[in-house]
């Protein structure tokens, strides 16, 4: 069968696999790409807050370090991407899908060399043992500086405060009509989302008359989240006994109340910076009962306290809530995406379909534009197009 042209792609969300998804497109054809994203900021659980009147004082509030294997992803170079041929996700598979040699297509090497990833150089209290050969790295400028490289290459339009409620296919004319809560509605020639899938069940329209099959139904509505609260304790000024304490980042495995908690600014190497200490509460506190936000805050402030007393009292104190925080049962067989319609094209991707890590989100992008391509032809917009040819 001739694969359908498509100029108007449409991309929902833009974490890590929505902007990673858009990189990968503009590499492939210089399309007519929108991002929409219903928040009023990039990075989706690669979020880090920045704060207005100080550039430098940031704090990561999901995604908090990477592990990979420095020197696999330095030695393997070998050209990947149209015609690779998808294996189940290992990490060794994940890690020889990021470099192509000779063309722009080097994910982690980029990163690496641009300093946007760096080793963590320092020990995680309370860490599992890496197996051999594996290694930590940070964001220095925040997580979000991750999803903002990618999308910066992208070339795509970017539209905050996008909140898609319904997709419906207009059979006749074989487009998606996408509309969103404040009114919006355009139609585009492919739809690919990137939300977690519990979030994909919620909205509305006839594209779920597509998930006709009932495995598929019962395979989507098995995808198992856990759900936590982020706390940032956030202070004016150096504080000698933070810079004292002797991890920058510790696991609390036998709590109820918090699991993790790190203090940023030291575990992105930032130690002359202000500090922040960001705490995330165990998937218990969470299913506990329901929580206003500043009950959160006044709970786990009055929590650290007890059990981290060296701390000082925070000047501020930021919430947020992940309903949505790391895949507990991903989707059968870890795919990395799954194709709802073939023509015009509907894909779900994201960690749904691998797992909550960085590599986990750039196998579902590669999967994505995989099967993308497979059944359609990117035209390049007439705009684009006529730019490329003065
Ligand atoms: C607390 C926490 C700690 C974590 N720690 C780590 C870690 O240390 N290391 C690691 O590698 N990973 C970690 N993860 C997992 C990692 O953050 C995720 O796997 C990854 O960010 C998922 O990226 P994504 O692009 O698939 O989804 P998301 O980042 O969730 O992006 C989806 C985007 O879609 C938007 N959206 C949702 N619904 C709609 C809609 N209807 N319309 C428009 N936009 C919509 C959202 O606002 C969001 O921006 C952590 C996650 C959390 C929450």
């Amino acid at each position: 069968m001739e694969k359908s042209i498509v100029s108007k792609i449409l991309i929902v969300g833009c974490g890590l696999t929505g902007s990673v998804t858009a990189n990968l497109i503009r590499h492939e054809a210089s399309s007519n790409t929108e991002i929409w994203e219903r928040g009023n900021n990039v990075g989706g659980r690669f979020y880090t807050y920045h704060s207005d009147t100080d550039p430098k004082f940031s704090v990561d509030f999901g995604a908090q370090y990477f592990t990979a294997t420095l020197e696999f992803i330095r030695s393997q170079a070998r050209p990947i991407f149209k015609l690779h041929r998808w294996q189940p996700l290992s990490f060794a598979t994940t890690c020889s899908l990021f470099v192509n040699d000779g063309s722009s297509l080097r994910i982690y090497d980029e990163l690496l060399d641009m300093d946007k990833l760096v080793p963590l150089g320092q020990k995680i209290e309370n860490f599992r043992r890496l197996s051999e050969g594996k290694m930590n790295f940070v964001a220095p400028d925040g997580t979000d500086s991750l999803v903002k490289h990618f999308l910066d290459k992208a070339d795509a339009k970017m539209c905050l405060d996008h909140e898609v409620t319904e997709i419906n296919l207009k059979e006749s004319e074989k487009v998606w009509e996408v509309k969103t809560s404040s009114g919006t509605v355009k139609e585009f020639d492919a739809v690919i989302l990137t939300i977690p899938v519990p979030e994909v069940l919620k909205l509305k329209g006839n594209f779920h008359d597509l998930i006709q099959d009932d495995d598929t139904r019962i395979a989507l509505e098995q995808v198992k989240y856990s759900s936590r609260f982020a706390v940032a304790l956030l202070y004016k000024e150096p504080m000698k006994s933070i810079e004292e304490l002797p991890w920058s980042m510790k696991y609390f495995p036998k709590d109820d109340t918090i699991c993790f908690v790190s203090v940023d600014n030291r575990k992105r190497g930032r130690n002359s910076e202000i500090p922040s200490v960001l705490v995330h509460t165990a998937k218990k506190f969470f299913e506990d009962r329901e929580w206003s936000e500043e009950e959160v805050k006044n709970h786990i402030v009055d929590y650290i306290k007890q059990i981290l007393p060296e701390l000082p009292e925070p000047t501020l104190t930021k919430c947020v809530k992940w309903p949505y925080s790391q895949v507990i049962d991903a989707y059968v067989d870890n795919p990395g995406c799954l194709v709802l319609n073939e023509y015009p094209c509907l894909i779900c991707g994201g960690d749904s379909f691998t797992e909550s890590n960085f590599n986990g989100c750039i196998s579902s992008a590669l999967r994505i534009v995989e099967e993308l391509l497979k059944h359609v032809s990117i035209a390049i917009s007439s705009k684009k197009a006529k730019h490329s040819e003065a």
